[in-house]
């Protein structure tokens, strides 16, 4: 093991070769049941690396599996041996072509970001999983992965053109690239021979034909694409088509380019209640003949798991036992196209009668809440399950002929197995269908029921129905027992064939698809240790990644779950002391120190998991055993006025130095730096009296109340000052809360886990805001983004909460005139205003001051985190990675948080302030 992480180092360099137990532990899960924990990571920068790796470990006979997104759920991207993850930044680039129709990528870019860069063009990606947000296009070719509407038509497989793709033993094949693909026939005469005999053997068998095209014509990702051998040809174009739905197990794909297709520009959606699940699934061939792009079903079980899901109509609750949903959707070219979609599914309806009338929607808020129901379904089950059970998914699908029969079929297994609770959804269009329970695995009865079930399932399924074990999925270890059962012995062993001639050593992803252990399927199953009511149910998807901050840095917030219920299993087990000291040493900083406990990873997770609160809370429980009493935070919290003075004096200390010595930075300071705040711009003007004046309080938080604009910065007036300057311009008279320099809306302490400091501070400061108010008669305006969030979260109904953005969009704009500026700026939108829903309103104040609102792509929380940023600027740096470039050319930023904006200045160059600023700028004098 040490020589081969010494040439592993050698050729990728020591930072990309990981072995520590953190990393080894938090990458052991993907989105599955199963768990692997891997003895090196690794993270190629580039294909070179990739190559390199590949024939060391070829060398050696070392097992491995890649990985991109880690959102795959039959067990298909975790390894007990060597784990390659290629995605982020240097697997993120892609090339549009001919217009749109083409595009090229890398394989650790996600599906929903090709859509986001091909939007311009009306074009967009194929596949498209539920999982689209955060799986990447190395998972999708590799999975054959599918979703509600691109069925078979528009896959991997049916749309990929070309791929560069990286052999077992490091040999590089670019099929676009004629000389690569004559030097690989050269090179790979086994491999071109075997599959050549393979393909004529196929075509001269008409049974073996017959069946091959029977299975495809349905969704299948059980084994290997074996219409390949029918659909081409050439060994190159076999090698590609082969590659798609692989699984890790052929070869790396390191680039591929792939057509698109285009967007319609009607959209329209409805969700149609059936009596039961027989007349539902009954409807699906008439409303197919209808020509709609997509239809799912959802038993009652399935709109039970959703029901307190945003977006899903009350009278859901109350529906009938049995009553089951279809929700389709209607895409068309124009709005008579459209109209005659309506009509067709309309009279495709009239014989049914139906549990609500038909009702057909293109309010895209409504669909996309549609949409995000049913996509959350399957998180929406597992985070209803027992804590420490796992959840399972299956993914089966029948020809068009069987669906109602194979539905109730198994239903009726379902229950008489005491899966009562198992939910049923699915593509249905496509025949496919899923369904959810919940086994503890930890249990031998569950065990043994479970493996039951599977084979009654695939009895059910393959000799009943002859249709497809895993449709989407992909077979990982969790269908590989039952591949030959599905395809037959003798297609199975051209599968074993095209697996030895790929990969001789076999390797690449071992017991994946190919597996001689008929248990595979039984064994590995993750721990669930219940850790924390906060994210005890968590079924570890990996969604939150794409929005944690972290990711890729130190931990992600499912490695941070992840983590901790190893922590939590081994001191329970006392299994290895050594390893579980490793993990809770490491754990402090790239768990517990680096989390910016920001909360977006609430926003992307199916159940709003928010992990920052586990860390909150473990920062808590430290606190405690630490400083019993927590002195030095309940001194801070009773001194407050004398904590402003501190740092308002040491602002105006080093903002005198700087006025004498060169401008230069020492550790934390530099030219981002805030000036302190001018004393006389706190004082609070006593009420005027004047009974018929539209009244605000304004609470400057206690970061404006110290921090005014950079010290180099042309602007000189506070924050406060210029708030208080708009406010009067449209027609406001001020108040201020009494004792406003003791007041604090408790965030400092929240982050920390100083849960009863923080509270103790919010009440004072909502008391005060309730008696300036008047028991909230008048809207109050706190001028910082998370402090209004928590303000918002723990204070009265009665108070009428508003950060600078919100008051300006509800309260400002109709009363102010402002003249848009010609200058481009730049807008940041920060996580707790995202978290508080204003985005919308953050691009309409944009646009009401500058005809060129700049909002950066792939920038999210700036991670400043408080005051982290003061103390770790690293987690700043890496957040803003994305920033510089899109904006550097830019005269200003703006946003709603004073601490966010020292760190935009930093990583941005240009000076970030309060958009109140901007809206000063703009008003017409
Ligand atoms: C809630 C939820 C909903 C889902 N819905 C769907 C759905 O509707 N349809 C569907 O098809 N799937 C769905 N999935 C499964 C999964 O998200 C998809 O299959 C997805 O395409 C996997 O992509 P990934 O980036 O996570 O890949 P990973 O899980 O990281 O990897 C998938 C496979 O690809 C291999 N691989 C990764 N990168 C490469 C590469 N560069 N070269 C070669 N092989 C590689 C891995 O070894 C592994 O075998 C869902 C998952 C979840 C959690």
């Amino acid at each position: 093991m040490t020589s081969l992480i010494k040439k592993l180092s050698g050729v990728l360099g020591k930072e990309q070769v990981y072995t520590d137990d953190l990393t080894l532990i938090a990458t052991a899960a993907d989105a599955g049941c199963y768990r692997k924990i891997p003895k090196i990571v690794l993270k190629p920068q580039d294909e070179k690396q990739v190559i390199e790796s590949l024939k060391i470990l070829y060398e050696t006979g070392t097992a491995l599996t890649f990985r991109a997104a880690g959102t795959s759920l039959s067990g298909q991207a975790i390894s007990d041996s060597v784990l390659l993850q290629a995605r982020g930044q240097n697997w993120s680039n892609f090339t549009i072509l001919e217009e749109g129709t083409l595009i090229r990528t890398q394989p650790g870019i996600t599906g929903t970001r090709l859509n986001q860069l091909l939007a311009p063009t009306g074009m967009k990606f194929g596949p498209d999983p539920a999982s689209i947000n955060s799986a990447m296009v190395g998972g999708i070719i590799a999975n054959n992965a599918s979703g509600m509407s691109c069925g078979t038509h528009a896959n991997s497989y049916a749309t990929i053109q070309s791929a560069r793709i990286i052999f077992a033993d490091g040999t590089l094949l670019d099929t676009a690239n004629q000389e690569s693909c004559k030097a690989l026939l050269k090179s790979k005469q086994e491999l071109v021979s075997t599959l050549s005999r393979i393909r004529d053997d196929i075509r001269f068998k008409p049974a073996l034909i017959e069946k091959i095209r029977k299975k495809y014509s349905i969704k299948n990702t059980t084994g290997y694409g074996m219409n390949s051998f029918l659909d081409y040809s050439d060994p190159v174009d076999l090698i590609l088509h082969l590659l798609v739905g692989s699984e890790g197990t052929l070869g790396f794909v390191s680039e591929a380019t792939f057509t698109t297709i285009p967007v319609k520009a009607f959209r329209a959606s409805s969700l149609i209640y059936f009596k039961n699940l027989e007349s539902a699934c009954n409807a699906v061939p008439l409303l197919r003949e209808a020509n709609l792009p997509a239809i799912e079903i959802m038993d009652r079980e399935a709109l039970r798991s959703v029901e307190d899901n945003a977006g899903i109509p009350d009278y859901i609750r109350e529906l009938d036992n049995g009553v089951t949903a279809l929700l389709i959707d209607l895409e068309e070219e124009s709005q008579e196209a459209m109209d005659a979609m309506v009509e067709r599914t309309s009279s495709a309806l009239s014989g049914f009668s139906l549990v609500r009338d038909f009702e057909v929607t293109s309010d895209l808020k409504q669909i996309t809440d549609y949409w995000n129901v049913r996509k959350g379904i399957f998180p929406s089950v597992g985070g209803m399950r027992k804590p420490g059970t796992s959840v399972i998914i299956e993914d089966v699908a029948v020809g068009a002929e069987h669906l109602t029969d194979a539905v109730i079929d198994m239903r009726r297994m379902l229950d008489e197995l005491d899966y009562k609770d198992a939910v049923i959804y699915g593509h249905v269009l496509d025949g496919n269908l899923h369904f959810i329970f919940a086994p503890d695995f930890h249990n031998d009865a569950e065990l043994k029921k479970y493996d039951n079930m599977i084979l009654q399932l695939t009895r059910l399924i393959v000799d009943k129905y002859d249709g497809s074990l895993k449709a989407e999925h992909g077979t990982g270890i969790n269908m590989a027992p039952f591949v030959a059962y599905e395809w037959g012995e003798e297609l199975y062993g051209y599968m074993k064939e095209i697996k030895k001639a790929f990969d001789p050593k076999g390797i690449l992803n071992p017991d994946v698809i190919i597996s001689d252990d008929p248990q595979i399927h039984l064994k590995h199953f993750k721990p669930m240790p219940v850790i924390d009511e906060a994210v005890d149910q968590c079924i570890e998807c990996g969604f939150c990644e794409i929005n944690c901050l972290t990711n890729d840095l130190t931990l992600s917030a499912r490695q941070r779950i992840v983590v901790q219920r190893e922590i939590e299993r081994l001191s329970r087990s006392g299994e290895d002391a050594e390893k579980l000291r490793n993990l809770r040493k490491s754990f402090k900083y790239q768990g517990e120190g680096s989390c910016a406990g920001d909360g977006l990873c609430a926003i992307t997770c199916p159940l709003s998991i928010d992990t920052g609160v586990m860390i909150k809370h473990l920062r808590a429980r430290n606190n405690s055993r630490k400083r019993p009493g927590n002195p030095i935070a309940t001194w801070i919290s009773k001194h407050f006025p004398l904590v402003h003075f501190g740092v308002r004096t040491g602002l105006g200390f080093m903002s005198a130095i700087n006025k004498v010595v060169p401008f230069k930075k020492i550790w934390i300071w530099d030219r981002h730096m805030p000036r302190p705040v001018k004393l006389n711009s706190l004082t609070i003007p006593d009420s005027s009296g004047d009974t018929d004046k539209m009244k605000v309080v304004y609470f400057p938080s206690c970061i404006n109340q110290s921090m005014g604009t950079a010290v180099r910065a042309k602007e000189k007036k506070s924050l406060v000052e210029v708030s208080v300057e708009v406010l009067e311009k449209a027609g406001y008279e001020v108040l201020f809360p009494r004792g406003m320099n003791k007041l604090c809306c408790g965030t400092p302490w929240e982050s920390k886990g100083f849960f009863d400091i923080a509270d103790a501070k919010s009440g004072e400061l909502e008391q005060a805001l309730l008696d300036v108010s008047m028991n909230g008669k008048y809207p109050v305006l706190c001028d910082t983004s998370p402090c209004t969030h928590r303000m918002k979260r723990v204070m009265s109904d009665k108070l009428d909460l508003y950060e600078p953005v919100e008051f300006i969009h509800d309260h400002l704009l109709d009363k102010l005139e402002l003249k848009k500026t010609d200058d481009a700026l730049a807008f940041h939108v920060t996580c707790t205003s995202t978290r508080m829903g204003l985005q919308e309103k953050f691009i309409t104040v944009a646009r009401a001051c500058t005809k060129n609102p700049i909002f950066p792509e792939e920038v999210g929380c700036c991670g400043f985190a408080g005051d982290k940023g003061f103390t770790q600027p690293e987690i700043n740096t890496w957040a803003l990675r994305n920033l510089k470039l899109q904006v550097n050319q830019l005269s200003a930023g703006y946003s709603n948080s004073r601490t966010c904006e020292i760190g935009l200045s930093r990583n941005s160059d240009i000076d970030y302030k309060s958009v109140m600023y901007l809206v000063r700028e703009a008003i017409k004098e």
